[in-house]
C-alpha cells in the first residue's frame, strides 16, 4: 500500500461484568438462562418503571478511566439517544451523550518490532446494552436478557495506520479489562464488541479521506482481516479515479468478507436529551480515592518491575504477564522457594503455559498449584530428581494432585546416581548396538546424544544425566575387543 495512508480509530462497547443490569436489580450474566428470563419492568421500558444507577457499573467504568489516564468528569449525566430498534423496547437508548464519565486519555500499545503506538481515548461513556434479535423459520425472535446491561463505550482518536496496529490494541485492550476485572473481554461472547472507522488518502495529503464505518467484528482475527480489506478496497477505488463513498460495512464472519450495509447517512438526529428519571453521576473524591487505592498493579508497570527487579529478559517479562493470573502464580513460586527468577521463569514458560494450553484453563484453575512447582524446581537444583523426571513430576502433580516429595517416594523417582548400576545399564545398551557404537568411534560423535537417550528410556528418566554422558564416553572411548585376540 505504498503511497497511501490508513487512518484508523475504533470505538469499543466493553461489557461490565456486574451483577447486575445498569439500572435494575435482573442479573447481568444471562449466559446459561432461557431467553427473556432476566427481565422486569425497567429493561424491558414498561411505562412508568423507574431505574436506577448501578454503583458497580459506576465504580467499573471509573477504574477503567483511571487505569487508561482518563480525566473523570465529576459530574456527568444519563441521555436518551432516542432511535427504534425491535430488541430495545423503550424507543430509546440510555448513554452519556455530551458529558461522559470520562474523557481524554491514552492506551500505550507495544508492536512486536518494540515499537510503541500511543492511542489516545476521546472518551469513555457508560451506556445500557440492546437486546438480541434473531431471525428462525419466517419468525423474527427477541431475547430481553442483555438489554439494560451495562457497557462501557470507549471511543479512540485516528491515530491507527494499519490492521495490526489496530489488532494490537484491541489486545491491549482486552489484556487491561481482564486484569483490572471490569469485564471478561471474550469477544466471541460479545463482551467486547467493535467498531472501526477506516479512511485511507494518497501520503502527503492533509486531509485523511472520507471514513467508512465496519461493524460487529467479533474477533481479533476478523478485526485483522476487515480492516485490511476495507484498506486494499479504498485504495482500489481511488486508483480508479472514484472517490471514496461514505458507508456503513458489515463484517461477515461467516463468509470472512465485507459487506455494504447502508450509505452513512450523516448526522442522523437522535434527539438526545437528559434523561429525566436519573439523577447525574455525581463522583466524590472519597470514592475516586477508594477506587484508586483499590487498583492493581497495572500489566505494563508489572512488566517493567519483572526486569527491574529480577532481572527477567523482555520476552519472558512480556510472557509472565500476559496475564494477571499467570503473574501472580509466577511471583508466588518465586516466593514459595529459593530458585532464582530466571529458572522459575523457565518452568512458568516450559512447562505451566504448556499445562494452560492442553487444559484451556488459566493459571488459577491448574491443580499444581505455585508451592507445588516451587517443590519440585527444588527438587530438581538439589538433584534428588532429573529434570526429565521434575517435568514428568509437573503433569503428575497436575493430575493426581499429590504433593511432589509424596509422589517421588511412592514411585521411586529419585535420581539414580549409582555409579555402577549406570555403568551396566550403558554396557548393555553399547553391546546391544554395536553398529551405532562402531559409528561412534570412526568420529559421529553426536551420537552421544542417541545412547543417553537410550539409557534414560530404559530408567525412565531417572539417570544422572552427566554422570550417565561421562560413563557413554568412557566406554565407547574404550578400544573394542578384538575378537579374534
Ligand atoms: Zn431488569
Amino acid at each position: 500500500m505504498s503511497g497511501y495512508i490508513a487512518t484508523i480509530g475504533l470505538e469499543t462497547h466493553i461489557q461490565l461484568n456486574t451483577k447486575t443490569k445498569a439500572f435494575c436489580a435482573c442479573r447481568a450474566d444471562s449466559r446459561n438462562d432461557p431467553p427473556n428470563s432476566n427481565i422486569c419492568p425497567i429493561c424491558t421500558g414498561q411505562p412508568g418503571a423507574l431505574p436506577s444507577p448501578n454503583a458497580e457499573m459506576v465504580r467499573k467504568a471509573v477504574r477503567l478511566c483511571l487505569a487508561v489516564h482518563a480525566d473523570i468528569n465529576k459530574i456527568s449525566y444519563f441521555d436518551r439517544k432516542n432511535y427504534l430498534y425491535a430488541d430495545m423496547p423503550n424507543g430509546y437508548q440510555v448513554t452519556q451523550n455530551d458529558r461522559p464519565i470520562g474523557a481524554g486519555g491514552f492506551l500505550d500499545v507495544e508492536m512486536e518490532e518494540g515499537r510503541t503506538v500511543r492511542v489516545h481515548i476521546d472518551n469513555l461513556h457508560m451506556e445500557e446494552d440492546a437486546g438480541k434479535t434473531k431471525n428462525e423459520n419466517g419468525f423474527r425472535l427477541i431475547d430481553l436478557n442483555r438489554s439494560g446491561v451495562p457497557l462501557v463505550e470507549m471511543v479512540t482518536r485516528p491515530d491507527l495506520h494499519s490492521a495490526e496496529e489496530a489488532a494490537a490494541y484491541l489486545v491491549q485492550l482486552r489484556r487491561l479489562i481482564r486484569w483490572i476485572d471490569v469485564s471478561e473481554g471474550n469477544m466471541e461472547m460479545a463482551q467486547l464488541r467493535c467498531d472501526v472507522n477506516v479512511s485511507v488518502a494518497p501520503e502527503g495529503t492533509a486531509h485523511p479521506g472520507r471514513k467508512c464505518e465496519i461493524k460487529n467484528i467479533n474477533s481479533i482475527d476478523a478485526v485483522r482481516k476487515a480492516i485490511g480489506f476495507e484498506i486494499e478496497r479504498q485504495i482500489r477505488e481511488l486508483e480508479a479515479g472514484r472517490s471514496i463513498e461514505q458507508w456503513t460495512i458489515e463484517w461477515d464472519n461467516d463468509a470472512k468478507e465485507l459487506r455494504k450495509m447502508r450509505s452513512k447517512e450523516n448526522n442522523v438526529d437522535y434527539r438526545f436529551f437528559r434523561d429525566p428519571n436519573l439523577m447525574p453521576v455525581v463522583i466524590s473524591e472519597e470514592m475516586l480515592e477508594a477506587i484508586r487505592n483499590d487498583m492493581p498493579e497495572l500489566p505494563w508497570e508489572r512488566r517493567k518491575r519483572f526486569m527491574n527487579e529480577y532481572g527477567l529478559p523482555a520476552y519472558d517479562a512480556a510472557l509472565l504477564t500476559a496475564d494477571r493470573e499467570t503473574s501472580d502464580y509466577f511471583e508466588e513460586t518465586l516466593k514459595a522457594g529459593k530458585a532464582n527468577p530466571k529458572q522459575v521463569s523457565n518452568w512458568m514458560m516450559n512447562e505451566i503455559l504448556r499445562l494452560m494450553n492442553d487444559n484451556g484453563t488459566c493459571a488459577q484453575k491448574l491443580t499444581i498449584r505455585p508451592k507445588g512447582l516451587a517443590e519440585i524446581i527444588a527438587l530438581v537444583e538439589s538433584e534428588t530428581v532429573s529434570p526429565a523426571v521434575g517435568k514428568q513430576l509437573v503433569d503428575m502433580v497436575q493430575s493426581s494432585g499429590k504433593k511432589p516429595a509424596e509422589l517421588v517416594r511412592e514411585q521411586n523417582l529419585a535420581m539414580l546416581n549409582d555409579d555402577g548400576k549406570i555403568r551396566g545399564i550403558c554396557q548393555r545398551i553399547i553391546d546391544e548396538h554395536p553398529k551405532e557404537a562402531e559409528t561412534y568411534r570412526t568420529g559421529k560423535e553426536t551420537l552421544i546424544g542417541w545412547f543417553t537417550g537410550q539409557v534414560m528410556r530404559e530408567t525412565k528418566g531417572k539417570a544422572d544425566a552427566k554422570l550417565t554422558g561421562q560413563i557413554l564416553k568412557e566406554l565407547l572411548n574404550a578400544q573394542p575387543v578384538n575378537e579374534k585376540g
